[in-house]
C-alpha cells in the first residue's frame, strides 16, 4: 500500500454555523433591507439556559435560552445587546443601535456601546416561545445575516456566530456546560478556578465495561491539569479513507436508558419532560449523522450501518461489516453508556489483538485524547475484553475476524443526569462528533491507510 498521510492544511471551519456575509455594500443602500422582527408564525420552545458563561476568566450572566430549532438542533442563543454591553472597554467592543425608521440593527466595531437599560436581565423562567426572525446586523456598513430568534420582542443569536462576527473567541468546556469567551488580547485562565488542579476521584468500577487486572499504557484515569491543546488540527484527507460508522441500537432496540434532567426535545423532536425516559438511540444516530457530515466535509468516505432510526440486528451488522471489510479502513461504533446512575465519563473499547499496542490501542488513545481535551473525564482505561471467541463485544469481534480495525465509543453515561447534560444540546452532540472526527484524522496523520 502506498504510504499516505494527511496533510495538515486547512483549519476546521465552522461549517455548522449559520452566518452569511453580503459583499461589502455602501451604507446608503441600507434602507432597502426588509423589516426586522418579522417573526414567522411557527414558534419553538425555548428554555432558560443552564450554561455557565465566562468572559476573560470572569463569570458573566447574560440572558440566554436553549432553543429547540428543529429536529436535530437545540442551541443556546444570546442577546446582541448583552454581548455589546459585556464587550465595552475590551479590544473587540462594538456599538449597537436600532434604527426604528429603517428597522435596521446597526453595529460599529471599535465603538463604545451605549446601554439602553435592557441589558443583562434575568431570563424569564418557564418555557418561552422563540420565533425565527430575519434580523440582519449591519456591521460597519456590511450586511451580516445570522440565524436569529425573537423571544418576547428581543432578538437572540448564537454565541459562536457573534464571536465570529465581532472578533471574540468562543469555546465550550466541561462538556458544553461552560462557554468560554476570550477577547483577542486576554491571556489569563478561562475560569477563576482553573489554576487549581482538581482532586482525583477514585475510579468507579463497572463489571460490564472495565477490567481491573488489565495493563495498558494509559497512566491515569482522571486527567488533572488538561494538556495544552496542540496548535495543529486536522484537516483534509484525500478521499481515500473510508470510515464505517456503526450506529448503536435503533428502531425497536432503544439501547441504554436514563432520565431527562429537565424538559428536553430529542433530536427526533420527541418531547421528554423532566424525569422522562431518554435512550441511547436519542443520541447515537444524531452523533453518527454529524460525524458523517464532518468526515465527508474533510474528504473521507463514510459508510453508515443506518441513516434513520431503524432496527439493525447483530446479524445485519455482521453482514455490513463483512461486506465492507475490503473497503473500510476502520469501524467506529457509537454508543452511550448506562450503569448505576452514578458512573460518569467516557469509555473506549478496543480489540484485544491490540491489548499490548498497535493500531487499535493508538486509535483508542487518539479518541481519548480528544475527549479529554473537550473536558470529558475518563471512566475507565481503554477496555479490552476477551470473550469465548476472541473479543467479548460482538462488533469488535466481527470486525477483528475480517481484519478490520474497530473501536466502540461510549461518550457519556445517559443514566447519570449530570453526565448526560453534555449531550442534551446540539452543541454537545456536535462537539462529540467533532472530537471523533478530529481523533480519526489525527490518527491518520501518523498511520498509513
Ligand atoms: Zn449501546
Amino acid at each position: 500500500m502506498r504510504k499516505r498521510f494527511i496533510a495538515f492544511t486547512l483549519l476546521f471551519s465552522s461549517m455548522l454555523s449559520g452566518i452569511s456575509y453580503a459583499a461589502n455594500e455602501p451604507t446608503e443602500i441600507q434602507t432597502d433591507i426588509p423589516a426586522v422582527y418579522s417573526a414567522t408564525t411557527q414558534g419553538k420552545k425555548a428554555y432558560v439556559s443552564k450554561m455557565e458563561i465566562y468572559l476573560d476568566g470572569e463569570q458573566v450572566k447574560p440572558t440566554a435560552y436553549l432553543i429547540s430549532v428543529d429536529s436535530y438542533s437545540a442551541y443556546t442563543y444570546f442577546k446582541l445587546r448583552d454581548l455589546a454591553y459585556l464587550m465595552n472597554g475590551k479590544d473587540c467592543q462594538f456599538s449597537v443601535e436600532y434604527n426604528e425608521k429603517t428597522k435596521q440593527i446597526i453595529a460599529k466595531s471599535g465603538e463604545k456601546y451605549v446601554p439602553n437599560g435592557s441589558e443583562m436581565k434575568a431570563s424569564s423562567s418557564g418555557d418561552q416561545t422563540a420565533y425565527e426572525t430575519d434580523s440582519p446586523i449591519w456591521l460597519d456598513g456590511k450586511k451580516v445575516d445570522m440565524e436569529a430568534y425573537n423571544i418576547n420582542g428581543n432578538t437572540y443569536y448564537k454565541l459562536r456566530d457573534m464571536g465570529e462576527v465581532f472578533g471574540f473567541e468562543v469555546s465550550y468546556k466541561d462538556s458544553s456546560r461552560q462557554a468560554i469567551i476570550r477577547t483577542p488580547s486576554y491571556k489569563g485562565p478561562d475560569t477563576p478556578e482553573e489554576s487549581q488542579p482538581e482532586e482525583s476521584k477514585p475510579e468507579e468500577t463497572n463489571p460490564e465495561q472495565s477490567q481491573p487486572e488489565q495493563t495498558t499504557p494509559n497512566d491515569t484515569t482522571t486527567p488533572t491539569p488538561q494538556p495544552t491543546p496542540e496548535p495543529v488540527t486536522p484537516n483534509k484527507v484525500d478521499g481515500v479513507i473510508t470510515v464505517l460508522i456503526d450506529v448503536g441500537h435503533g428502531g425497536s432496540d432503544p439501547g441504554a436508558g436514563g432520565t431527562a434532567p429537565y424538559d428536553f426535545f430529542t433530536y427526533q423532536n420527541r418531547k421528554v419532560s423532566a424525569g422522562g425516559g431518554i435512550y441511547e438511540t436519542d443520541f447515537n444516530l444524531p452523533v453518527a449523522l454529524c460525524l458523517r457530515d464532518l468526515l465527508e466535509a474533510s474528504g473521507a468516505k463514510v459508510i453508515m450501518s443506518a441513516e434513520t432510526d431503524k432496527t439493525v440486528t447483530f446479524s445485519d451488522r455482521k453482514k455490513i461489516i463483512e461486506s465492507n471489510a475490503d473497503t473500510a479502513d476502520m469501524l467506529i461504533s457509537i454508543h452511550h453508556n448506562a450503569f448505576n446512575g452514578n458512573a460518569s465519563g467516557f469509555d473506549i473499547l478496543a480489540q484485544i489483538k491490540y491489548k499490548n499496542g498497535g493500531d487499535g490501542l493508538e486509535l483508542a488513545q487518539s479518541f481519548e485524547k480528544q475527549y479529554l481535551e473537550d473536558g470529558r473525564k475518563r471512566h475507565a482505561p481503554t477496555t479490552f475484553k476477551e470473550g469465548s471467541n476472541g473479543d467479548y463485544y460482538a462488533i469488535l469481534r466481527y470486525a477483528a475476524n475480517v481484519d478490520l480495525l474497530a473501536i466502540i465509543s461510549e461518550y457519556a453515561y445517559i443514566d447519570n443526569v449530570n453526565d448526560v447534560e453534555c449531550i442534551l444540546s446540539n452543541e454537545g452532540v456536535e462537539r462529540e462528533a467533532k472530537a471523533m472526527h478530529d481523533a480519526i484524522l489525527d490518527f491518520y496523520s501518523t498511520h498509513e491507510y
